[in-house]
């Protein structure tokens, strides 16, 4: 990718990510905080950064190379017959989407990929920071999945870079503490991912935790039955029952969580911390 769309990139989610924070303070959907939010983004940005090293030096890296070949030698299978172009990119990006809906519930489903994915479902709060916390671990175990989906299904350079945009976009949006007001709310949820409905993602029961896996459009919760709605952002306890002591969730920490044992996740651990 050239230097020029990376920094554009960039900008693009800084921007987002000072919007976002903006309208956090002004209208928080969930009001109830665990600690100061610039202490907790602090730290959320240096998981993110070290992740971050990852995806420029491997994912990126090795997902445009592979989607200059498939480009190439047309391959995949949006190759197989002549599409014209915009239904092409549209049909990839709507393909890498639903597939990233199957990567998160491996992530939750096989203990391995949990091991590193627990590490952003541990962050006591959520807000747009949470977004950018993943565990470098993770972001290296999607690399070959990532090169399996372009070259599968046949994704350009373009797909791919339009397909990062957006998901950064709509990971940010999502995972941020924003109130939107509930008609919009509805509205947009019909479509896609809302703060809503990933907060009950983000909940301590393990229930609300298994479901709304999608990470872009909500068809793909819909098309499997995990869409939930209707709970109440003042009863969701963003977390994991197991975690909740925040001197075992600092950035050193987490970043060791998924080399140490493992605890039964959903059974609160006694810390003398309220799970309220
Ligand atoms: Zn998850």
């Amino acid at each position: 990718m050239a230097g020029s769309t990376i920094v554009s990139m960039g900008l693009i989610v800084a921007g987002a990510f000072a919007l976002l924070w903006f309208l956090e303070l002004k209208r928080p959907l969930r009001t109830r905080s665990t600690e100061p939010k610039l202490r907790r983004a602090g730290r959320n940005l240096v998981i993110a950064g070290i992740g971050g090293i990852v995806v420029q030096l491997a994912e990126r890296p090795i997902a445009l190379h592979f989607a200059g070949v498939v480009e190439q030698r047309r391959w995949g299978l949006l190759n197989v017959v002549q599409l014209p172009r915009p239904v092409a990119i549209v049909l990839g990006i709507l393909l890498l989407d639903y597939t990233l809906y199957l990567w998160h519930v491996l992530t939750h489903r096989v203990p391995f990929l949990w091991r590193f994915h627990l590490v952003h479902h541990v962050d006591l709060d959520l807000d747009a920071s949470t977004a950018l916390r993943f565990h470098f671990g993770e972001l290296a175990f999607s690399v070959p999945y990532r090169a399996a989906q372009i070259l599968l299904f046949g994704i350009d350079v373009t797909t791919f870079t339009a397909w990062q945009g957006l998901l950064m976009l709509s990971i940010l949006f999502h995972h941020s503490n924003v109130r939107l007001d509930p008609r919009i709310d509805r509205m947009l949820a019909w479509a896609i991912v809302t703060p809503r409905l990933h907060g009950i993602h983000h909940d301590a029961e393990f229930t609300h935790t298994n479901s709304n896996w999608s990470s872009g459009l909500t068809m793909w919760d819909r098309l499997h039955g995990t869409l939930r709605t209707g709970i109440p952002q003042d009863q969701v306890v963003i977390g994991v029952p197991a975690y909740r002591d925040r001197r075992e969730l600092t950035a050193a920490r987490c970043l060791e969580l998924p080399f140490q044992a493992q605890r039964p996740d959903w059974t609160p651990v006694d810390s003398g911390i309220s799970l309220e």
